[in-house]
This record gives structure tokens, sequence and C-alpha cells, in this order.
């Protein structure tokens, strides 16, 4: 199974390139996003209590977004592989996540970090937000609350995935293209398999 941690803050171009993965990699995109805004639509009473916070600029709690990501690991169960979208964005997510995989005996292939910096995210949410109808993309002081928010609670999920030898960062500033390409190589990389070298597999036949 392929499982990517795509990452990067509001605005980075990961659903953009969620969308051009799930086509080449024939993945299935789970956005805790896009999972929470469907209960928002639906009016459930989860939708309306992570409503309020996600107007604000604020995470929901860990255990929403940890349930609605392992009833979707159960419903998928035939998936080739999972492209995880705005998840995790906290340790304890990234731990959950670690359990939940394992208990599907599958794991994180690898995490890709979009780089772009604040004037440009502020830039892109706000023309984004006068078509995508989200409250959170419509407020400059929202947005700043958001990219506040992943450098103080989110960004040291990446250091989660460094010590895993997971890590890999890119620009986000680009053309959709090139960086496509760059996260295809990056994943292509941790897909290769494991070549035994005939030096270590004879010297283990001498043993
Ligand atoms: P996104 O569509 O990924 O930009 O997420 C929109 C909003 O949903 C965020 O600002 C949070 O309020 C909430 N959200 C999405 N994913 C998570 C998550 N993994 N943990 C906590 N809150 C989340």
């Amino acid at each position: 199974m392929l499982n990517i941690v795509l990452f990067g803050p509001p605005g980075a171009g990961k659903g953009t390139q969620s969308q051009k993965l799930i086509a080449h990699y024939h993945l299935v995109h789970l956005s805790t996003g896009d999972l929470l805004r469907a209960q928002i639509t639906q009016g459930t009473v989860l939708g309306l209590k992570a409503k309020k916070l996600m107007d604000e600029g604020l995470l929901v709690p860990d255990e929403v977004v940890i349930g609605m990501i392992d009833s979707a690991l159960q419903e998928k169960k035939e998936a080739a592989g999972f492209i995880f979208d705005g998840f995790p964005r906290t340790v304890p997510q990234a731990e959950s996540l670690d359990q939940l995989l394992a208990q599907h005996q599958t794991r994180v292939s690898c995490m890709v970090a979009l780089e772009v910096g604040e004037e440009e995210l502020v830039k892109r949410l706000l023309e984004r937000g006068k078509t995508s109808n989200r409250p959170d993309d419509q407020d400059e002081s929202k947005i700043r609350r958001r990219v506040n928010v992943y450098n103080t609670e989110t960004a040291q999920v990446a250091g989660y995935y460094a010590n895993q030898h997971k890590f890999h960062a890119l620009n986000g500033i680009g053309e959709i293209e090139s960086i496509f390409g760059q996260i295809c190589q990056i994943i292509d990389q941790h897909q290769r398999p494991v070549i035994e070298s005939p030096i270590a597999a004879t010297d283990e036949v001498k043993a």
C-alpha cells in the first residue's frame, strides 16, 4: 500500500496536488477538512460543533478527526493506498495514524511538505475565498490565524516524520506540473523495492 501524507500550511496547494496524485497513483483522497465540511452540510451535531472552530480558523479536537479517519479506513479496505490531506495536524494525530494504519497492516510511506510563505498564502486564500464559499477563506485575520495555528501547532508534525526518515520538503511556489513532478519523484523513491546486495546475501549464506 502507498500512503502519502501531503503536508503544508493552508493555501500551499495540497488540494490541487492531491487531485493529480489520486489520478496518477489510484489512491483514495482523505481530507479531514472535506470530511468536516460534509458534516456541516449534513447538519450533524459534530458538524455544528466543528463549524464554530473552523470558522475561527482553530483546530477541531484530535479525537474528532481521528475518529473520522478511523471510519474512512474501515470503509475503504480495498484501497490501493491513501493521500492524507490536512491530517495529521498534531503529533497525537500522527501517533494515532501510525496505530490505525498498523491495524490495517500498513504504514505511512512518506510525507511531502509544500512550503509557501505567509504573504503568498494570504493572497492565494483571499483569491480562493471569492469562489470557495468558505468563511475561513474570506477574512484576512482568520487566514492569518490559520497560518499561525499551522506554525505553532502543526509544523512540529514534520519532526515526527523526519525522525522516521520519511519527511521531504518542496518549494510550493511554481508551476503546478513542475511541483507535481517533484512530488512523484519523491514518492517513486519510496516505492522502489529494497534490493539486497549480492555480497551481503553471500555473507549471510556463509554465516
Ligand atoms: P482544511 O480544509 O484542511 O484547510 O481545514 C479546514 C479547517 O478544518 C481547519 O482550519 C480546521 O479547523 C479543521 N481541520 C481540518 N483538518 C483538521 C485536523 N486534522 N485537525 C484539526 N482540525 C482540522
